[in-house]
């Protein structure tokens, strides 16, 4: 699919009178002497800027703007007497057409931005011009190795270059007046299913990445490489390796009595540091976020239980050699897939009468957390969103007092939050002027059920619990029950009370980041496709408008030449518009991958929607009722994650339930044999070397699909609306 759309990025290269964007360095390099001034003048940012962030209010340099990752935008030209005028000023349409993640950086008016399969791009960010283009040319089949989308959350810059990671694992630098690579450094081993998704971060002259895999089997790290060579400086892991070899750090060699029994090492135990990280200077402190175990059940992990140290922790390390300071664990023990990933954002707050040098998160557990972040001691938790695993927090000691039962040794659990977290990757912001952190929170229940028949499937999902168990009722009268629990909202809380302040109701899951401006605004996208502006003291909607495409990315801010813009990446993708089924379909979106920029009186505008397809004609179901069953358990296990829940698309990958007669007709080929692993869809006769389905079991997964195209097709026969929010094959 990639490959298709490639054509059309020169088209609109040629539309828009951009370098051609595959050309990357040699188009630039066509005007020597504007590519020599442009090399000492581009991204020349290092620490002295990062630290000093607000006196650029123009800019946005790093990642959360700013080394405290506020993701607060000083400016307040665009504020809430003026913003019903704001308007579409610029937009670019991005060659790819899965999930867009990334937080733009703009320094000294250009913009630099990862999209899908980790593509970079550069911008003339006043006029929307194309600069160039890299294509790091992952190959497609390593989609298989991703619990998420091929999503990427942006880049980093530093002294004229531009830092990204590689959904294979690469770390690249590129010289940021051209795109031409400089280096190329693998991070991760290349027999193990790790993936980058993450932005680095660059502190001190290293840059700073972790990676993605828990869901597959790997062992969590993150490590440094030196900015300028590319060198490894340091690695930290984040969990025990074989308990009968020496641990690498003095830091792991504590943790190994927090692991009980079980052979995690084998297949990695998980704690991966995919997302989140923060550095507060004058303590000089680097904190990372850690992810879940591997596999999410800890009765496979590690069968005697324990905390699982460094699982689910926020660590605190020393930048220049990764050094242990501190850490917080948020969920020990985890057995849900609560990462503590999640953004975190440092700030000065007063609390009982003191300020406090605080670092807050809002992980996927449902607690928001107050932490001092010289020291790791607990400050406050209290849930911002409806949870069911623990009481509460036990405020003398921080732990989570966990409900027995909803580890599910003994039978299956309801739990809430579920493994999409009540908040996820997407960044929340605070405004410094209200006090305020504003977080895209989500309700979504989940069963799970220990799966006693667990087998490792090496580079594939191995979460050892029956995915199955957690799938949509079939029942359309229970299913819609569950649908009318899941919540989507914007939520504003106050980290000092514990309290929330407002919140608007967004009606789907799965909803943008968030920014907040000195214009008292908050800007943030929706799974359902609108980009809007709310009053940041009450919540207010001020200003909205349709973008054709679920927002999940970040917004930001950025000026040139005095005019203030508001800068987003919209494209519906990650992880719940993949699995989410039903849950995914209730944002009606489907993927349309674009950067929209905005400003005061902008006139640009985007192009009509082109229209979903309608359901082609199905097979008859000619197979019995055991071998649908058997192929709706197998289907769960090996497809689902990318495929959706009942074989329901979510707006991104191909609904199989709409698939072409040549689709059904090429399906062994094309699930055993990998016919389309240039679109990412690999071949599961054998993956990483071990065999995984055969004949009987393709056939079988046909047969499940098929049933559920039938149904489709009896319901849109019964009068429901058209339903298919991917068409069956294919870009829009
Ligand atoms: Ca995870």
């Amino acid at each position: 699919m990639r490959l298709l759309l490639l054509p059309l990025v020169f088209l609109v290269a040629l539309q828009t009178g951009c370098d051609r964007p595959s050309a990357t360095a040699t188009s630039v390099a066509a005007a020597p002497a504007a590519a020599t001034q442009a090399a000492a003048a581009f991204a020349m940012v290092d620490e002295t800027r990062i630290r000093a962030a607000d006196a650029e209010p123009q800019n946005w340099m790093s990642h959360g703007r700013s080394y405290d990752e506020q993701r607060f935008s000083p400016l307040g030209s665009i504020n809430r007497d003026n913003v019903a005028g704001l308007g579409l000023d610029w937009h670019f349409d991005f060659p790819t057409d899965r999930g867009l993640e990334a937080t733009p950086l703009v320094v000294d008016g250009r913009m630099y931005v990862t999209g899908a399969w980790s593509h970079v791009y550069a911008f003339d960010a006043k006029t929307g011009a194309l600069l160039w283009h890299h294509d790091p040319k992952v190959p497609p089949a390593w989609a298989v190795h991703l619990c998420c989308d091929v999503v990427n959350r942006g880049v980093a810059l530093w002294q004229g270059r531009v830092y990204a990671g590689t959904l294979d694992g690469r770390l690249i630098a590129l010289d940021a007046a051209t795109g031409a690579l400089l280096w190329s450094q693998q991070t991760t081993p290349t027999d193990k299913p790790y993936s980058i998704t993450g932005a680095p971060r660059i502190v001190k002259g290293l840059v700073i990445i972790g990676n993605g895999g828990s869901e597959m089997g790997v062992r969590g790290y993150v490590s440094a490489y030196d900015a300028a060579t590319g060198e490894m400086k340091w690695r930290f892991y984040t969990v025990p390796g074989d308990p009968a070899q020496p641990a690498e750090s003095p830091a792991l060699e504590a943790a190994k009595a927090s692991w009980k029994g079980g052979e995690w090492w084998k297949t990695g135990g998980g704690g991966t540091v995919w997302d989140s990280m923060a550095y507060d200077a004058e303590l000089d402190l680097l904190y990372v976020g850690v992810g879940n175990g591997s596999p999410w059940n800890q009765q496979i992990r590690s069968p005697g239980g324990g905390d699982n140290l460094y699982l689910s922790s926020i660590l605190a390390l020393r930048p220049e050699t990764g050094e242990y300071v501190w850490h917080y664990q948020t969920t020990p023990g985890d057995a849900w897939d609560y990462t503590a990933t999640q953004h975190m954002i440092l700030a000065d707050l007063v609390i009982g009468g003191q300020t406090r040098k605080v670092i807050m998160q809002a992980p996927k557990n449902g607690f928001f957390y107050v932490l001092d972040r010289a020291t790791g001691e607990f400050i406050s938790g209290e849930a911002y969103a409806q949870q069911t695993w623990t009481t509460g927090i036990d405020k003398a000691t921080g732990k989570p007092q966990v409900v027995e039962a909803a580890r599910y040794r003994d039978k299956e659990a309801l739990v809430l939050p579920s493994p999409y977290g009540a908040h996820n990757w997407q960044p929340m912001s605070f405004s410094p002027r209200t006090g305020l952190v504003y977080i895209p929170v989500q309700e979504i229940p989940f069963v799970f059920k220990h799966d006693p028949a667990y087998r490792h499937h090496p580079g594939l999902w191995n979460v050892g619990v029956q995915i199955e168990a957690a799938g949509m009722p079939e029942d359309p009268a229970i299913a819609a029950q569950v649908l009318k629990m899941v919540q989507g909202r914007l939520v504003a809380w106050d980290p000092v009370s514990q309290k929330e302040a407002w919140r608007v109701e967004l009606h789907a899951p799965f909803n943008g980041g968030t920014l907040v401006t000195a214009g008292d605004l908050v800007f943030a996208g929706s799974a359902r496709g609108e980009f809007a502006a709310y009053d940041a003291a009450n919540g207010k909607t001020l200003w909205s408008a349709p973008v054709q495409t679920g927002v999940i990315a970040p917004p930001i801010s950025y000026a040139v030449d005095g005019k203030q813009y508001v800068a987003v990446v919209a494209g519906w993708g990650g992880a719940l518009p993949l699995a989410g089924g039903e849950v995914a379909r209730l944002a009606g979106s489907v993927n349309r991958s674009r950067l929209l920029v905005y400003s005061l009186g902008g006139k640009d505008a985007l192009p009509a929607p082109v229209q979903t397809t309608r359901q082609p004609e199905p097979p008859p179901l000619q197979a019995d009722a055991a071998t649908v069953a058997a192929g709706k358990t197998l289907y769960a296990q090996f497809c689902m994650a990318c495929h959706g829940d009942g074989a329901v698309g979510g707006g991104v990958v191909p609904d199989l339930r709409y698939m072409s007669a040549q689709t059904h007709a090429e399906f062994e080929a094309i699930v055993l044999g990998g016919l389309r692993h240039e679109r990412g869809m690999v071949g599961f006769a054998s993956v990483m070397g071990q065999p995984v389905l055969d004949a009987a079991g393709a056939a079988k997964i046909h047969a499940y699909v098929i049933q559920r195209a039938q149904a489709e097709k009896a319901r849109l026969a019964a009068g429901a609306s058209s339903a298919s929010l991917a068409p069956a094959e294919g870009p829009q």
